[in-house]
């Protein structure tokens, strides 16, 4: 038996008794997804909760992230790949992907039904598993060229972080003095320090993609003169995906902390 026993019952009574997801289960764009289906999902999920995904919970926190200063790299701990694996294998991570690229469409009132067993078991693999929603932002808000990048990031199960984050912009986060400058090609070059970055690197992804909030040469002040910038770890190729030269955004530090020490705050 692990750490973890998901409340089940718990959570049937809120999204029935109290949300009434009946009335739009099985029914207009979630037709496909009936109550017993939901219900089919929620009891797969807290097995993998309470199981493999629970497993490697007390390994996480007690191993941590192993970093490399040299090479900027960071391992995690092999029970926790496992953990990992066992999730985005089964096809959960896809729950939070756009439904255009491949995502599972059901109501968030669900999403968050099962993000619930899982952030219980084991937070961590919610948090690595970031890379789908990330998708989210690339897809809606993207060009089609990050459109493409958004598809590729789902079926390649690439990581993400968000780079907000200074020193001297964590609150003020329009402090923030990473600057971006546009070069002839229309590609950007970013310069800049970011801290506190959750899932900064790991070994869980072949390719992680960077969403960084930098400042455009001649922008103004504050939060209104920030753009966002996609930064791969590693250049790809936006038809097939494959990887090319490492680019060059590098962690320097994994921070210490009380613990969640599997999550690589960098
Ligand atoms: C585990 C962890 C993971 C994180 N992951 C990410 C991430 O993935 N990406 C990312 O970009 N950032 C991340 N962060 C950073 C987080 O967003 C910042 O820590 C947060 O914005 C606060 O900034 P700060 O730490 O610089 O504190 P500060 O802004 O310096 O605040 C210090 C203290 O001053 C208080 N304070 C600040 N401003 C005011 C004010 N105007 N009035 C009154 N009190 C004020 C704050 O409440 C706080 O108590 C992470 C942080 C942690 C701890």
């Amino acid at each position: 038996m692990g750490h973890y026993i998901a409340n089940l019952r718990d959570i049937e009574f809120c999204l029935f008794d109290l949300l009434d997801r009946d009335s739009i289960l099985g029914t207009s764009i979630y037709k496909d997804i009936d109550r017993a289906t939901a219900m089919g999902m929620l009891e797969e999920i807290k097995r993998l909760a309470e199981k493999d995904l629970a497993d490697s919970f007390i390994d996480g926190d007690r191993m941590g992230v192993d970093f490399n200063p040299a090479t900027g790299d960071a391992k995690l701990p092999p029970s926790f790949i496992k953990s990992y694996r066992a999730y985005v294998d089964n096809g959960w991570g896809l729950i939070d992907a756009p439904v255009e690229v491949g995502g599972t469409l059901i109501p968030p009132s669900l999403r968050w039904a099962i993000a619930e067993m899982v952030l219980g078991s084991n937070p961590s693999v919610h948090i690595y598993a970031s890379g789908f929603s990330f998708a989210h932002v690339a897809y809606a808000l993207g060009n089609e060229k990050q459109k493409q990048l958004a598809k590729i990031m789902v079926e390649k199960d690439w990581g993400a972080t968000m780079m907000l984050t200074e020193p001297e912009a964590g609150s003020d986060v329009g402090a923030g003095r990473s600057k971006a400058v546009e070069q002839p090609d229309g590609t950007w070059h970013i310069t800049g320090t970011k801290r506190f970055i959750t899932s900064g690197d790991s070994d869980l992804n072949e390719n992680l993609i960077h969403f960084v909030l930098a400042r455009p040469e001649g922008a103004g002040p504050g939060t209104k003169g920030l753009s966002l910038y996609l930064i791969p770890k590693f250049m790809f190729d936006f038809e097939s995906g494959a990887l090319g030269k490492r680019n060059g955004v590098y962690v320097t530090k994994v921070e210490n902390k009380m613990g969640l020490n599997v999550s690589a705050t960098c």
